[in-house]
């Protein structure tokens, strides 16, 4: 059973008041808050077992080895992967994917070339394509999400031609909170033989993965939106695409031998990890990933629906707010906006208050924004310790902001 104010002990910082309210957390999409046992990890990640990975011969190296080795397996477990060197440890989702640019999509793509995005992609799954249209001639083609925030898997589908070379989709929108049938995309994407890239930074936060079953060629996935630290992520490579990608980064820990006229390199995933890693950031982040496998990723799932269904109906009961985004299958995103309100950002001021912590802004989504003819939008995103009464202070936190704003 889910035991939510057990779940919420678990979180010391939601005892902290701010503004001289109790915190109410709606900032999750941006960043997710940290879990006792993920604190006692860094602290004994630097208290007791500190030492640089791989190599050493000490007993301190070998504990901090294992342990940051370790993880590599727990992110394959969570993620359903079939081998743990199709895991490549990063920083987050941005180096994932800019990885995923460099090193397989450059050397493979040329002039004329085409990649598929949503038009709900956030930027970090965008610019790195930039770079090849850009630098390269690569064609971006973009899809429409429908009216109510959907993606169609037959627009995406429909868009491959002969010159289409990979398509880049969210799993689920930052700001629409639309989860995409990612799995029909896969299915039909690898029968026309192109590479599906997932960007799983989002749709592996609110319900269980398995990247077996979608059937994608990478799943990038970043720490601290699964309640692990900043600066710790991995990106699923399937094997076959694994032995298609040049090295990204180079330097220390990816390599075979140096020699002054040539260089062998290490194999898969240690080739594309070069330098000293985040190490106590990756041990926390597979300190979460076995919290959130404890609590079980479909009890996760069930609450946020439930708070997902809560929230949508207190908000259809308020005619002066608009939820941009009402896809059939959607996570606990609201992106609001209000009547007659000035910007977003005094919806933020006013609420923080309140103690209500949103995000103001464009999201890192701007052709989102541009699509649907906002600047910006207040964004309130609900974790696995979020509860219906939170949802009630934001209602009347929105009262009050209609009230003064409106
Ligand atoms: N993709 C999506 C859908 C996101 O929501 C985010 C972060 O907001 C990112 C990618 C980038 O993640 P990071 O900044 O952790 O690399």
């Amino acid at each position: 059973m889910y035991d939510i104010e057990k779940i919420r002990a678990d979180f010391p910082i939601l005892a902290r008041k701010v503004n001289g309210q109790p915190l109410c957390y709606l900032d999750n999409g941006a960043s997710a808050q940290k879990p006792q046992v993920v604190i006692d990890a860094i602290l004994r990640g630097y208290a007791e077992d500190y030492s640089n990975v791989h190599r050493g011969l000490h007993t301190l190296s070998n504990i901090s080895t294992e342990k940051y080795e370790a993880v590599r397996g727990i992110i394959a477990r969570f993620l359903g992967a079939a081998f743990e060197d199709e895991i490549v440890l990063n920083s987050g989702t941005t180096e994932g994917i800019n990885m995923i640019a460099y090193a397989w999509a450059m050397p493979r793509m040329q002039a004329g070339d085409e990649i598929v995005l949503s038009v709900m992609e956030h930027h970090a799954n965008i610019v790195p394509w930039h770079f090849l249209r850009e630098r390269q001639g690569v064609k971006l083609v973009w899809i429409e999400p429908e009216a109510d925030g959907s993606l169609d898997p037959a627009k995406v589908l429909a868009a491959i031609t002969p010159r289409t070379r990979l398509l880049a989709i969210t799993q689920c929108s930052n700001v629409l909170g639309t989860m995409v049938d990612v799995k029909t995309i896969c299915k039909g994407a690898q029968a026309q033989g192109v590479p599906v890239l997932v960007d799983g930074s989002q749709g592996a936060v609110h319900a269980p993965v398995n990247v077996a079953d979608i059937g994608c060629d990478f799943y990038a996935i970043t720490g601290h939106k699964l309640y692990g630290p900043s600066g710790s992520g991995a990106i699923y490579v399937r094997r076959e695409r694994l032995a298609e990608m040049q090295p990204f980064m180079g330097g220390g820990d990816m390599i075979r031998d140096v020699c002054r006229d040539t260089v062998t390199y290490a194999d898969p995933p240690m080739k594309f990890e070069a330098g000293t890693p985040g190490i106590v950031q990756t041990i926390g982040f597979g300190a979460a990933l076995e919290y959130l496998m404890d609590l079980g990723m479909e009890n996760v799932a069930a609450h946020e629906a439930d708070l997902a269904k809560y929230a949508g109906e207190r908000f259809s009961g308020l005619n002066w707010v608009q939820v941009q985004g009402n896809a059939p299958a959607k996570a606990a995103i609201f992106s609001l906006t209000l009547d007659g309100a000035g910007h977003a950002h005094d919806l933020s001021t006013i609420l923080d208050q309140k103690g209500i912590a949103v995000r103001a802004g464009h999201h890192c989504a701007q052709p989102l924004m541009q699509h649907l003819g906002v600047a910006a939008t207040a964004r309130a995103s609900f974790g696995l310790y979020n509860t219906r009464d939170e949802v009630d202070t934001l209602i009347d936190g929105l009262e009050l902001c209609h009230r003064l704003l409106g």
